[in-house]
């Protein structure tokens, strides 16, 4: 075939190949131009989930007579007259081409009155044909029987129920970006949906229901920048409310909603710390910048940007995620605990740690208001006593535990090696010595302390241990589940956070190196990263063109299983190559490594053993959640026992 010029028709449906795939980018398209032409409220009407008809009403500027052929003609905008102009585009839509491409695959109509002028008229796109019509100023946009002419498309639409779903998506996005804006929604004559302008917080409930707004926290940050800054704001999704599908990510640029990985990174790694990885956090986001250093120009449905500035991007939405999901967590207490009470333990505790210390996340648990003293004995005054302790509620099954009448010391006994106790190993041999734990900052300055009753610790006393998954532990106000392993997880993974921050994550030379059967890649990532392995306390060298052998390991991961640990950091760091993105890699580093070196379920522990594990998540920034977002303890009050057996009813 010779080269040939395409028809105007056929140009405009190669288009719409591109812009419009379902009636929910009609709808997308529809609404940018209905909130660009400055619209107040915007009814949406469906018929057969948008197949059969999409109409959008709004009370904007309207469009005059003179310009309503020109609004189905390709390239034909009102937005932008110059390639400056593209550039700083503060405007929905600039293509000038949805109108035109959806007229080429359906039935169009436009019926518009300018506010400013006196009479309405409508437009046919197919014939073109203008005539008067009767409205309130503003426009009403009619596309019916979207891909009549392209059966071959139309073949791909899925169920009216899908395509409604769809549309009802598109048209969330559009509200939460403009909580200002009242939206009502109808399909098949009734009305499903009608959101009323409002607040942001307001619009979120709306849209996304009032558990959304309940389990959320504000996000507010603004990142100073050589280019006049960035701004981050909405509002992040609890960790426990996190869902299996990515379903509530709402991120939006320049009002704009945007899909960007380098967003999603940074989103992903400020979670990192507390979601498990098939975890998709819920978040509703705004990034404000200037509009000249974000792209908007590089996708047809606009769904993608590039920023010029990437990095700063990502270090704007990380550190104002992190800093929302580390605020303190009032009146997320476990059961009974009184309000009140929890904001005098924190009062305390923030008394006495003073600037040593971040106040630990968890509620606090007793039923009487901390004093400054406990959390001094909490922190740094409990001892390592070496004899074992006389567990009387062995000796008789039925016999009700007695806190009091046990010493409430820990012990170093019997120790499980590589595990979680290797602060007590080290100061064994001083056991009379009050011992601060290493991550526990503040040394007691007394070098015997009373012992602290069982009651003061947080997290009570261990009692037994249930399949080799759970310890029950007996605190004041009842009984403590422990889940050993998550526990145990994030009690190490936190102990390597700080090490590597201190850059000394200490390792341990293995007399025997352990060799692997390594994949060309294995191998490659091995060579390269090699002093990065090192900083992590891993030393692995290239035996061979297929095999690696491990040397060293992280001393607090010596038990663990070290192949499983190699090959998992070997996978994560060929993942992430540049070096800025391994700086931000190395949390999720650390967790597949406190995944790894962490106590397994099954393994039988001793009470001190429990013990020693309670007592280090006490004194654990964040113990209260493992690394994959899961609770690591709960409490069962003796409230919530007596209901269980309906005792006092
Ligand atoms: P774009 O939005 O990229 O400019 P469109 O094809 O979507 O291109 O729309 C073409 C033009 O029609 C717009 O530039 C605008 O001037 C006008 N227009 C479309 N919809 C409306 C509306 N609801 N109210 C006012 N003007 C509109
Ligand atoms: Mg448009």
């Amino acid at each position: 075939m010779p080269i040939r010029e395409l028809p105007d028709e056929l140009i405009s449906q190669i288009a719409a190949g591109e812009v419009i795939e379902r009636p929910a980018s009609v709808v997308r398209e529809l609404l940018d131009n209905a909130l660009d032409a400055g619209a107040s409220h915007i009814s949406l009407r469906l018929q057969a989930g948008g197949v059969r008809a999409i109409i959008v009403e709004d009370d904007g500027k309207g469009i005059p007579v003179a310009e309503l052929p020109l609004a189905f003609k390709r390239h034909a905008t009102s937005k932008i007259s110059s390639l400056d102009e593209l550039e700083s585009v503060a405007t929905m839509g600039f293509r000038g081409e949805a109108l035109a491409a959806i007229n080429s695959v359906a039935d169009c109509r436009i019926n518009s009155r300018p506010h400013d002028g006196d009479a309405a008229w409508q437009i046919d796109g197919r014939t073109g044909e203008l005539s008067r019509s009767s409205r309130n100023p503003g426009s009403t946009i009619e596309v019916k029987e979207l891909f009549f002419s392209v059966p071959a498309r139309r073949k791909f639409l899925k169920s009216d129920n899908t395509e409604l779903a769809h549309c009802l998506e598109a048209v969330r996005r559009h509200a939460l970006a403009r909580p200002d804006v009242g939206f009502s929604i109808w399909h098949d004559g009734k009305l499903i949906e009608q959101w009323r302008a409002g607040s942001l917080a307001e619009r979120i409930a709306a849209v996304l229901g009032a558990e959304f707004s309940a389990q959320s926290l504000p996000v507010e940050l603004t990142l100073a920048t050589s280019f006049g800054g960035v701004r981050v704001h909405g509002f992040a999704g609890l960790p426990d409310f996190a869902r299996s599908r990515a379903d509530q990510q709402y991120c939006f640029v320049n009002g704009r909603f945007v899909r960007d990985k380098t967003i999603a990174h940074a989103v992903r790694s400020a979670y990192e710390d507390v979601l498990h990885g098939h975890k998709h956090p819920v978040f509703v986001l705004f990034i404000e910048l200037e509009p000249t250093r974000v792209d908007v120009n590089v996708h047809p449905t606009k769904i993608e940007v590039r920023f010029r500035d990437g990095s700063a991007i990502h270090q704007a939405v990380r550190n104002a995620l992190l800093s929302a999901l580390s605020a303190p967590r009032t009146g997320r207490s476990t059961a009974e605990a009184d309000p009140a009470e929890a904001d005098d333990a924190e009062a305390a505790a923030q008394a006495a740690l003073q600037s040593t210390h971040k106040t630990p996340h968890w509620p606090a648990p007793s039923p009487r208001p901390w004093r400054a003293q406990d959390m001094e004995q909490l922190w740094g005054g409990f001892r390592l006593d070496a004899q074992p302790q006389p567990n009387s509620s062995a000796a008789s099954p039925f016999a009700p535990p007695n806190a009091a009448a046990q010493p409430a010391a820990v012990t170093t006994a019997p120790l499980l090696a590589g595990g979680f106790d290797t602060a007590a190993v080290a100061t064994a041999a001083a056991p009379t010595e009050a011992t601060a734990l290493p991550y526990a900052a503040p040394t007691p300055a007394y070098a015997s302390v009373q012992e602290p009753e069982a009651e003061i610790w947080p997290l009570g006393r261990a009692l037994a241990q249930l399949h080799g998954i759970y310890i029950l532990a007996e605190n004041a106000q009842g009984l403590i589940l422990v889940d050993m392993h998550a526990a145990h997880e994030r009690v190490v993974y936190e102990q390597l956070k700080t090490s590597m921050a201190a850059q000394n994550i200490s390792s341990q030379h293995l007399l025997v190196p352990i060799s692997f059967a390594a994949t060309p890649t294995e191998i490659a990532t091995a060579e390269e990263h090699h002093s990065s392995l090192q900083a992590l306390g891993l030393e692995l060298s290239v035996l061979s063109r297929q095999s690696l052998a491990i040397r060293s390991l992280p001393s607090l991961l010596i038990k663990g299983d070290a192949l499983a640990l190699a090959r998992s950091v070997l996978a994560e760091l060929a993942e992430h190559d540049a070096a800025t993105v391994l700086q931000r890699a190395q949390h999720d580093i650390l967790a597949t490594m406190a995944c790894h070196g962490s106590v397994r379920a099954n393994r039988q522990l001793t009470l001190p053993e429990m013990n020693a594990l309670l007592r280090q998540m006490e004194a654990t920034e964040r113990a209260d959640q493992c690394n994959h977002g899961r609770p690591t303890w709960k409490q069962l009050s003796l409230k919530d026992l007596d209901k269980l057996f309906l005792r006092g009813q």
